[in-house]
């Protein structure tokens, strides 16, 4: 049985497309006021208009959240502008493919930053807000939602980097459900295989070549696909906790 999100506010970052953007249209469906935080200020407001425009209570919020500062402040303006913080979903990411040998030191950098750092500052901002809402909020129950990967549960050659974000999503996901579980915080772990978004093609040529062929026939999933599992897991009722989804395209064998 599924209980609806009216009344609740949730944050999600990266937003601005793909599975972010499509988990906030779900969100707002079931009801949420939706903060909606990425770098790319056009592109959150058209998605406010379009959640505006069927009755939700959208907040564009412009931030960088591997700045430390953007993402506390991100949170805080939520908690200002929208009154409350229910759910958090952790969605932005970055994904830079390719052997370790020789591979470009900044590419690390840049998914360690957003993959790791970015999800642990938005979570220390919030968890104040989340554990404040599941004592007294409409639902006594709040949500972290943690984008991760299949790669946070496979490893293979090619994604070594990538992966050691995903695998510390995981680590770090499960961590905080024990210290957080009996004070009704629930955290979740949702964990894609390939889904057509524009995640892909910030990777080298030749590194997009290779997974063109490795995806080859494959029909991926879209981002409303994943958006569904998260749309699933936080509209549980409060006594159930949905701790990790794998999901993949249904061809997709590793
Ligand atoms: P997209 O590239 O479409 O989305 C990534 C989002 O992250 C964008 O909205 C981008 O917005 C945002 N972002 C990037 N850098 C920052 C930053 N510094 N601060 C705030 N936001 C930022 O890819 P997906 O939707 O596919 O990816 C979403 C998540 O799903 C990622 O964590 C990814 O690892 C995971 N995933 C995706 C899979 C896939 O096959 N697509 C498979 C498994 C996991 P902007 O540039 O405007 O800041």
């Amino acid at each position: 049985m599924t209980q609806s999100l009216t009344g609740t506010v949730a944050l999600v970052t990266g937003a601005s497309s793909g599975i972010g953007e499509a988990s906030a249209l779900a969100l707002a469906e079931e009801g949420a006021a939706v903060a909606l935080v990425a770098r790319r200020r056009d592109r959150l407001e058209a998605l406010a208009e379009r959640i505006g425009s069927a009755g939700g209570r959208p907040l564009v919020i412009e931030a960088d959240v591997t700045d430390p500062e953007q993402a506390t402040g991100a949170v805080e303006t939520t908690v200002a502008e929208l009154g409350r913080l229910d759910t958090l979903v952790n969605n932005a990411g970055v994904m830079l493919l390719g052997p370790i040998v020789g591979a470009p030191i900044e590419e690390w950098q840049r998914m360690v930053h957003l993959n790791l750092l970015g999800l642990l500052y938005c979570t220390h901002a919030a968890l104040p807000h989340l554990l404040s809402s599941a004592e007294g909020g409409p639902r006594e129950v709040a949500d972290v939602v943690n984008v991760s990967s299949v790669a946070g549960r496979v490893k293979r050659v090619g994604n070594g980097v990538y992966s050691a974000t995903k695998f510390g999503v995981g680590a770090f996901s499960e961590s905080l459900r024990q210290e957080v579980a009996t004070r009704h915080v629930r955290v979740t772990i949702i964990e894609p295989g390939a889904t057509a978004t524009e995640l892909a093609f910030q990777n080298r040529p030749e590194i997009l070549e290779d997974m063109a062929k490795n995806f080859a026939g494959i029909a991926l999933m879209t981002a409303g696909d994943i958006a569904n599992s998260i749309r699933y897991a936080v509209t549980q009722p409060r006594h159930v906790a949905v701790n990790e989804i794998l999901i993949r395209p249904t061809e997709q064998e590793r």
